[in-house]
C-alpha cells in the first residue's frame, strides 16, 4: 500500500534520533543522548494551585474553544518578555502555537515551495531539519565556528543560490553544538538578509538559559525590514509537555499563520495557556528561570571538568554558557554511531551527530545533554564515555 502515500511522504522517515532515544530510555543507562529539561524542577506544586485558579475563577473558558491566535494576557506576558530582550512586539505580531515545533512546521507550510533552498548553521536542529524535508527543501549548510554561523560562508552561499527562502538560524546556545553567534553577526546577518532579500527564521528556545557571560539581544532585536520571523517557547523555561510556543512577526505573516494554523488545529490547548498565563500572574517566572540556570550551570561546569579529565586530550569541544548541550568532535575517522555502539555497551548514551547534517556529511561528532542528569550521572556517565573514546582512539 506504499503507492498510496503522497509524494511528500517518501521525503520524510521517522527520526533516526528518536530511534536511539528508545534505546537509551533503558532504567540501567545513564543518557546525556536526549534534550530533556530537568524534571524535578517543574513547578508542580505552585501548578496545583495555578490549575485550581484557573478551574474556579474561568473554568468554561479555560475548556471552551478559543481564538487561534491565543489567549490575549498570554500573548502580552510573553511581550512583556521580549521586551526586556529587545523585541517590541503588538499583541498582533504574537501567534501562540502548539511547541516552537508547530511553529517550524507552519513555517514551511507557508514559505518553502519544493526545491526552495534553506540556508542553515551546519549542523542544525534535527526536527526543523525533517519539517523542512516534508516541503521538499534543499538545505545549504554554513560552517560555524566558536562563535556561530561564519558570515563569508553565508554571504558566499547567499551570492550562489539566489532562491533561497529563508536562513534558519538558533543564534544562542545551538541544539546541538550548544554555540552561540556574537553579536557583530547577528547585525551582519541582518545586512546580509536585506541585502540578498531573504527572511530570517530565529528559532530560539534556549536565549532565556543563559547562565554565564553577557547577555546578547537576540537577531529579531536588530531587523530593520521586519524579515525576522521569531520562534520561541515555554518547553526550556516552564513546562514542555504543555506544549506552548509562539511566532513573533510582522502582522502581514502573522495573519497567514493563522489561516494556516486553524487547517492544523483550530488552536492551541486553551487550559494550557490560560494556566501559564495564570502562572507568570501569580508567580515570579523570572526566579523560576533563575533556579533552572543555577542547576544547568553546575551540571554544564561538571560536565564540562569530566571532557577535561576522562576524555583524550585532542578532542574539540564547545564550552556553553547556557542551553542544554555540549558538542563534542572526533578526529575525522572515527564513526561516532560506533562510539554510540559501543558506550550503550557499558550503559551509557550519547547522540552521534550525523543526523544533525541536513546533507549527512560528518560522522566524526556528538551531542551531550547536561540538562537532564544529576551531577553524580553525569561524573559517572561521562568516565564511561571516555574509556570508550580512549579505548577507541587508541586503535
Ligand atoms: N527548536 C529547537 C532548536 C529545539 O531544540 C526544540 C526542542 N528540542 C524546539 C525547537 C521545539 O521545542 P517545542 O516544540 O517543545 O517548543
Amino acid at each position: 500500500m506504499e503507492n498510496k502515500f503522497a509524494k511528500r511522504a517518501h521525503f520524510v522517515k521517522s527520526s533516526e534520533t528518536r530511534e536511539i532515544l528508545k534505546v537509551t530510555e533503558r532504567p540501567e543507562v545513564i543518557s546525556f543522548a536526549g534534550g530533556l529539561p530537568a524534571p524535578e524542577l517543574f513547578p508542580l506544586e505552585a501548578l496545583k494551585d495555578v490549575c485550581n485558579a484557573v478551574l474556579s475563577e474561568e473554568g468554561a473558558a479555560s475548556l471552551q474553544y478559543s481564538t487561534t491566535e491565543g489567549y490575549v494576557p498570554l500573548r502580552e506576558a510573553i511581550n512583556r518578555r521580549m521586551k526586556a530582550v529587545g523585541i517590541n512586539a503588538t499583541v498582533e505580531n504574537v501567534l501562540i502555537t502548539s511547541g516552537s515545533q508547530q511553529a517550524i512546521d507552519l513555517t514551511g507550510k507557508l514559505f518553502i515551495d519544493e526545491g526552495d533552498t534553506i540556508i542553515c548553521e551546519s549542523p542544525t536542529y534535527l526536527a526543523a531539519i525533517n519539517t523542512f524535508k516534508t516541503y521538499n527543501a534543499n538545505f545549504v549548510e554554513v560552517a560555524m565556528d566558536d562563535d556561530g554561523m561564519v558570515m563569508e560562508e553565508l554571504e558566499e552561499k547567499l551570492q550562489k543560490h539566489p532562491n533561497t527562502k529563508f536562513i534558519y538560524t538558533i543564534p544562542d546556545f545551538q541544539n546541538p553544538t550548544g554555540r552561540t553567534l556574537k553579536l557583530d553577526r547577528r547585525k551582519r546577518m541582518i545586512e546580509l538578509a536585506n541585502q540578498y532579500d531573504v527572511l530570517i527564521v530565529e528559532d530560539n528556545p534556549y536565549g532565556a538559559i543563559r547562565f554565564a557571560g553577557e547577555e546578547l539581544p537576540p537577531v529579531k532585536h536588530f531587523d530593520t525590514e521586519d524579515r525576522v520571523i521569531y520562534l520561541s517557547t515555554f518547553s526550556k523555561i516552564f513546562t514542555p509537555g504543555l506544549r506552548l510556543g509562539w511566532i513573533c512577526a510582522d502582522q502581514a505573516f502573522i495573519d497567514k499563520y493563522v489561516a494556516f494554523k486553524q487547517t492544523a488545529d483550530l488552536h492551541t490547548d486553551s487550559f494550557a495557556q490560560r494556566i501559564t498565563a495564570k502562572y507568570m500572574e501569580l508567580y515570579d517566572m523570572e526566579e523560576h528561570i533563575n533556579q533552572i540556570k543555577a542547576v544547568y550551570k553546575e551540571r554544564c561546569a561538571a560536565m564540562l571538568s569530566c571532557v577535561e579529565t576522562f576524555f583524550p586530550k585532542n578532542l574539540s569541544y564547545s564550552k556553553p554558557e547556557g542551553g542544554l548541550f555540549i558538542w563534542v568532535e572526533l578526529p575525522e575517522d572515527i564513526d561516532s554511531t560506533h562510539i554510540f555502539t559501543e558506550c550503550l555497551k557499558n550503559n551509557v548514551a550519547c547522540v552521534p551527530g550525523t543526523p544533525f547534517f541536513p546533507n549527512g556529511t560528518k560522522k566524526s561528532t556528538f551531542r551531550l545533554n547536561f540538562s537532564n542528569m544529576s551531577k553524580e550521572k553525569i561524573i559517572e556517565g561521562m568516565k564511561r564515555i571516555g574509556e570508550v573514546l580512549n579505548r577507541e582512539l587508541e586503535k
